[in-house]
C-alpha cells in the first residue's frame, strides 16, 4: 500500500483573486483531488490559475456521506485539498466532519493559511485585538437573535460577526438598542473588491452610514463591534433605571419591567430587580 496521504486545508481568496498565496496555487496543482464546497465556484479559481485539478462536491449537506470516499483517497495515498468558496475552510464554512475524521484516522492534516473575512476586518477595525471573540453568523430569527445579543452584551471581548445583506440592516439595529447606542463598530463590507467600504464609528449611526452608501444594499459584511466596558455597562444600568423611573409613575411594576427590558435590551428579571428595590413610584 501507499504511504497515506495528506488532507491540506486551503483558504482561498475572500473576493480578490490575487489573495491566492503561491504555495495553495501550487497544492491546488499537486492533489488528485479538490474537496470543494461548490465546484462551479471553485472551478473558476481553478481556471484562474490554469488548473485542472479534478473535484468532488463537499457542502454542509453532503459533508457526512462525503467524508468516507474522501478518507478512502487518503489511505490510497493521494493527497486532498479541502477548499470552500471563500477564505478559510471550517470558518463557517463546512470541512470540520471531514478533518476530525481524518485526524482520528491519524491521517496527516496540514494548514495552507490565507484569506479570512473576520480577521482582515478585526485587523483594520481600529478595536483591541488581544482579546477578541468571533461569533461567526447570529440566529436568523430576531428573537433567537437578540436573545444571543443579550447574552454577548457584557462580553469583554472585541466580537466579530458575519452577516449576510438581507440581515445586515436588522443586525445593526438590534446591536445598537442591545448593546447601547454609543458602543464603537466597523462594518466591513466586500473586503478586498472593487467596492471595498469600511465604516468605522458608533453602533447607532452604522445603520444611517450603510444607508448613505449607494453600494449598501449589496454585498458580503463583516461586523467588529467594541467589548463591553464598565463604563459602557454602568450606562447601561443608568438607562434602565431611568426607564424604569419613568415607566413606574404609570405602569404596575411587571408591565414596566417588561417594556424597560424591550426599550434598553437588559433582561426582564434586571428590569423587575429594580421595581422592587425602587419602592413606590412619585413623580417628582
Ligand atoms: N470562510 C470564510 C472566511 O474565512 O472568512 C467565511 C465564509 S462565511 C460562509 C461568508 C461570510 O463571511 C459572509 O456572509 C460575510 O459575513 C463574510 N465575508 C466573506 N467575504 C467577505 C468580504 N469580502 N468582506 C466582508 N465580509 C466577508
Amino acid at each position: 500500500m501507499n504511504d497515506p496521504g495528506v488532507l491540506y486545508v486551503v483558504a482561498t481568496p475572500i473576493g480578490n483573486l490575487d489573495d491566492i498565496s503561491s504555495r495553495a496555487a501550487a497544492v491546488l496543482g499537486r492533489v488528485a483531488l479538490v474537496a470543494a464546497e461548490d465546484t462551479r465556484h471553485t472551478g473558476q479559481l481553478l481556471a484562474h490559475l490554469g488548473l485542472q485539478t479534478r473535484q468532488l462536491a463537499l457542502h454542509e449537506h453532503n459533508e457526512a456521506a462525503r467524508v468516507d470516499a474522501v478518507l478512502s483517497r487518503l489511505a490510497a495515498g493521494e493527497s486532498v485539498a479541502l477548499v470552500s468558496d471563500a477564505g478559510t475552510p471550517l470558518i463557517s464554512d463546512p470541512g470540520y466532519r471531514l478533518v476530525a475524521a481524518a485526524r482520528e484516522r491519524g491521517y496527516k492534516v496540514t494548514p495552507i493559511p490565507g484569506a479570512c473575512a473576520a480577521i482582515a476586518a478585526l485587523s483594520v477595525s481600529g478595536l483591541p485585538t488581544d482579546r477578541f471573540r468571533f461569533e461567526g453568523f447570529l440566529p436568523a430569527r430576531a428573537a433567537a437573535r437578540r436573545s444571543r445579543l443579550q447574552e454577548l452584551q457584557d462580553c469583554p471581548d472585541t466580537l466579530v460577526f458575519y452577516e449576510g445583506v438581507h440581515r445586515v440592516r436588522e443586525t445593526l439595529e438590534d446591536l445598537a438598542s442591545i448593546f447601547g447606542a454609543d458602543r464603537q463598530a466597523c462594518v466591513a463590507r466586500e473586503l478586498t473588491k472593487l467596492h471595498e467600504t469600511i465604516y468605522w464609528g458608533r453602533l447607532a449611526d452604522a445603520g444611517a452610514a450603510l444607508a448613505a452608501d449607494p453600494g449598501g444594499n449589496r454585498g458580503e459584511f463583516t461586523i467588529v463591534v467594541a467589548g463591553a466596558t464598565d463604563a459602557g455597562a454602568s450606562a447601561a444600568a443608568a438607562d434602565l433605571a431611568g426607564v424604569m423611573r419613568v415607566l413606574m409613575i404609570e405602569l404596575p411594576a411587571s408591565q414596566a419591567a417588561r417594556l424597560a427590558a424591550r426599550i434598553t435590551g437588559a433582561s426582564r428579571r434586571e428590569a423587575y430587580a429594580l421595581a422592587r428595590h425602587a419602592g413606590p413610584p412619585s413623580e417628582t
